[in-house]
């Protein structure tokens, strides 16, 4: 999964660098890698590998990243790993009971 990269060029992932303060928080908790500080402001350097868990903006102090987490099937992908159901943008078919992504 390390090398795993998300939909080609639909990510939401957007930077102010102008308002980074390099503090490093969003290249501690990104779980894909997807930031890097080169010269004391964070930069995209992965784009495609970012799946929209929105754990950067979360954590950015001041509001530098702004991601729509949850618009794309990473949360299907997160639960999955997490050995859970559910959480998915695509077609729950509530009538069964698996509730589980269709993808
Ligand atoms: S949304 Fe998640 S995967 Fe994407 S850059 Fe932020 S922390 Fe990393
Ligand atoms: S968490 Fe925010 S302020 Fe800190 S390095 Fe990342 S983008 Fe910059």
């Amino acid at each position: 999964m390390s090398n795993f990269e998300y939909l080609q060029n639909v990510v939401t992932l957007q930077l102010d660098q102008a308002a980074c303060i390099g503090c490093g928080m969003c290249i501690e908790v990104c779980p894909r890698s997807v930031l890097s500080i080169p010269a004391g402001i964070a930069r995209i350097e992965r784009r495609d590998r970012c799946i929209e868990c929105g754990a950067c903006m979360r954590n950015c102090p001041v509001g530098a990243v702004a991601v729509r987490s949850g618009v794309g099937c990473a949360a299907a992908v997160i639960n999955s790993l997490l050995g859970r159901k559910g959480g998915c943008c695509c077609t729950i078919d509530e009538s069964s009971s698996d509730k589980g992504c269709f993808c």
